[in-house]
């Protein structure tokens, strides 16, 4: 299958049939190991001569079908499916970060991101340097030889303008440091790994699940790094690995392809840390996958209406979408975001705290939920729940005001959705 369509894509990477039984739904694969065909099956499966099934916390043929497809979309060579979008996001930085390194981050950033960075990585002895997403060179200031990676997100959430990804992932690879991207806000509309990311995340939960079924993430190698080239700045994969009997990972894979980052990340940290995730979501996500390309035009082609209706609305202080954005977010939406410009939006009302209560209160269409990517419509008012605990000030810094709501716009028609927008509204 060489389609390079997504749509294509979505419904036939990596998986055409089952080779077992012809199946042309992916199997549920609901076993936790796999008989060895022999003692040299075995030993051949655990010295990496082979690669094959061993056991479901490593690897299993449903997931193995979710990564495969994924990887195709995405233009990587190889991905790691796991049990959520936060396990993604851990395995990959500790991947390469160990106690006493560094990694340069984005200020944008998912709330959960920004705990697991700021507290968790901390307590492992990892530092996350976080700088202004706005200025590239930032994260060049912010780098020494200790740095092992910088991180953002594609399209974060209060503030949904782009990153730049080009400009960022440019001056990192002269240095030798490899971008990892957040792409869960914007798949099939970007692909990471063709302006220059290494590494591309998704939690699955969202839109690639698509039907708020499921928790589950991925990762993405895009085989496009060259790790020892830059040996002295990547030591766990390019030193022996004592605890996979002094395996160098880049040496390793080199008949395999450049998938040292991926595998390394399958067989120790999972195989160690164990965030699988089971073959009945991968299923699921894999169901969603299917309909992505159609479903996220249908996202970005409702959120722009919605933009354009809450934009002239009186009680509306201001709206958060590419869509309505100038200048320079503008020019890299544009630049960045192909076939519509996300399903994700905000806005706030004039009415401050009681005013984003009240809206809330009176939706009956929206579901009032912490998700986002359904395809059912969302609304969820920051101030009053994720951003509860901080101070008003801490609150603006991160792009939420008391009256910001954030809606994810789902694909019921659009009548409907504006319908309930404004009933909700006069009651705001
Ligand atoms: N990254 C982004 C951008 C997210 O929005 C989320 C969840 O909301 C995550 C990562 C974490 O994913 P999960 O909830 O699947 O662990």
């Amino acid at each position: 299958m060489t389609s390079l369509h997504p749509e294509t894509i979505a419904l036939h990477g990596g998986f055409r049939k089952d080779p077992a039984t012809n199946s042309v739904a992916v199997p549920i694969y609901q076993t936790a190991s796999y008989q060895f065909d022999g003692a040299q099956h075995a030993a051949d499966l655990f010295a990496l001569k082979e690669l094959g099934n061993i056991y479901t916390r490593l690897m299993n043929p449903t997931h193995d079908a979710l990564e495969q497809r994924i990887t195709a979309l995405e233009g990587g060579v190889a991905a790691l499916a796991v049990a959520s979008g936060q396990a993604a996001s851990t395995y990959a930085i500790l991947n390469i970060c160990q106690a006493g390194d560094n990694f340069v981050t984005s200020t944008d950033l998912y709330g959960g991101t920004w705990n697991l960075f700021s507290h968790t990585m901390k307590q492992m002895g990892i530092e996350a340097r976080f700088v202004d997403p706005a200025d590239p060179e930032a994260f060049a200031r912010a780098t020494d030889a200790k740095t092992r990676a910088w991180y953002a997100e594609t399209l974060p959430n209060p503030k949904l303008q782009v990153f730049p990804i080009a400009e960022v992932a440019a001056l990192g690879r002269k240095i030798g440091v490899p971008l990892i991207v957040d792409n869960t806000a914007a798949p099939i509309i970007c692909r990471p790994l063709d302006h220059g990311a290494a590494v591309v995340m998704y939690s699955t939960t969202k839109y690639i699940g698509g039907h708020g079924t499921s928790i589950g993430g991925i990762v993405v190698d895009g085989g496009n790094f060259d790790w020892a080239a830059h040996a002295e700045r990547f030591p766990l994969l390019t030193q022996p690995d004592p605890s996979y009997h002094g395996a160098v990972w880049t040496e390793a894979v080199k008949p395999l392809g450049p998938i040292a980052y991926i595998l390394k990340m399958r067989v120790t940290l999972l195989r160690d840390t164990g965030a699988a995730t089971t073959p009945f979501n991968a299923f699921l996500h894999i169901q969603g996958l299917e309909t992505l390309p159609l479903r996220i035009r249908a996202h970005c082609e409702n959120a722009a209406k919605v933009a354009a209706y809450l934009f002239t609305h009186p009680k509306v202080a201001r709206v958060i979408h590419p869509s309505v954005q100038t200048g320079a977010a503008r020019a890299r939406a544009e630049k960045y975001l192909k076939g519509g410009m996300g399903g994700l939006l905000g806005f706030e009302l004039k009415g401050g705290l009681a005013a984003g209560r009240a809206f809330i209160d009176a939706l009956e269409l929206f579901y009032h939920v912490a998700n986002i990517g359904d395809a059912r419509s969302l609304a969820i008012h920051p101030a009053s729940t994720t951003h509860a605990q901080l101070t008003a000030e801490e609150q603006l810094a991160t792009g939420v005001s008391e009256g910001y709501v954030r809606l994810s716009i789902g694909i019921e028609h659009i009548d409907d959705i504006l319908a309930d927008l404004e009933q909700a509204l006069e009651k705001a």
